[in-house]
């Protein structure tokens, strides 16, 4: 009898010690990304292209902010030359590029050997403007892995044949969806507008924090290191300050996206054709039968503004 009381209470000790809500947890960590450099999105006026970029870099440094990588979009700078040199200037700034892309096809929409084309043509660009850099990072445009196995497993058969990391994404609020309404509400000079942008931007991303948090303890028990989306849009430069603030008081660290991908959880590959894209956690989710949280979409409100 004596025995049996012992052995349970040291399984209720050894069940507290291993709960996920345990004090005793390491710091929450993030790895802040962005994407589609050199340009993402409109312009509020008099607003000029290399402005939301050369923000997010003078933030990124003010902010102490570990290495972020960016990911390109060749064909900007075969538009507009002059824009090659942002990404040189996100180099010198301490910044990685990786590749997103030449033209950021749909890949539920291309074939895969379309699409591969596609990631190779980018390649001599960021071959030229960081030789000696480690770009060979991939990040998919929309998320999207692959809506069959047979175009997931060939893309994924060139990634890894060329040296390639998938550069997974497991935080996302749709944070792109805020810079085009943000460009039309700042032409018409909607000042309560633009205050409203400001407000649903931070209180969304909150929401998605605890999203993203709940659904790896669900699949994991455990907070994972998250990577975070984010794109060079004029809003998301504006913002940027306080979003790191906010993630600061939501007690995360941030780490470098290699350091946040070393965990295990990046390297188990759900194998799973997944229309439509999605964060890595929901894709191995569905595999696992296992409920993603409810989460508000901001995305017909935000395209009503300001119209
Ligand atoms: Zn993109």
């Amino acid at each position: 009898m004596k025995f049996a009381r012992l052995l349970l209470a040291s399984l209720a000790m050894t069940t507290w010690a291993a709960s996920p809500i345990s004090a005793q947890q390491a710091p929450l960590q993030v790895a802040f990304t962005f994407d589609d450099l050199p340009a993402h999105g409109p312009l509020p006026p008099g607003e000029y292209r290399p402005e939301p970029i050369r923000s997010i870099i003078k933030t990124l440094k003010t902010e102490q902010m570990p290495p972020v990588y960016g990911f390109v979009n060749g064909f900007r700078t075969a538009e507009y030359p002059y824009q090659t040199k942002l990404l040189r200037e996100w180099i010198a700034s301490g910044n990685p590029l990786g590749n997103h892309t030449w033209s950021h096809p749909s890949l539920d929409k291309s074939s895969a050997k379309k699409y591969i084309h596609n990631i190779a043509e980018n390649e001599p660009l960021l071959e030229k403007v960081d030789p000696a850099g480690d770009w060979h990072w991939f990040r998919f445009p929309y998320l999207e892995e692959g809506d069959t196995m047979a175009k997931r497993n060939a893309v994924r058969d060139y990634l890894s044949d060329n040296h390639y990391k998938i550069a997974e994404v497991n935080l996302d609020f749709g944070d792109y969806l805020w810079n085009d309404a943000y460009a039309r509400c700042a032409a018409k000079k909607d000042d309560a507008a633009v205050a409203s942008l400001h407000d649903s931007y931070l209180a969304t991303a909150d929401e998605y924090i605890t999203y993203s948090r709940t659904l790896s303890q669900r699949l994991y028990g455990r907070d994972i290191p998250y990577v975070l989306l984010l794109h060079v849009g004029a809003f998301d430069a504006k913002m940027l300050p306080e979003l790191i603030g906010l993630f600061r008081k939501r007690g995360f660290e941030f780490v470098s996206l290699p350091q946040a991908e070393s965990d295990p959880a990046y390297s188990v590959d759900p194998k799973v054709a997944y229309p439509g894209g999605g964060l890595l956690m929901e894709l191995v989710a569905t595999t696992r039968n296992v409920t993603l949280p409810n989460a508000t979409q901001p995305e017909d409100e935000l395209a009503k503004m300001c119209r």
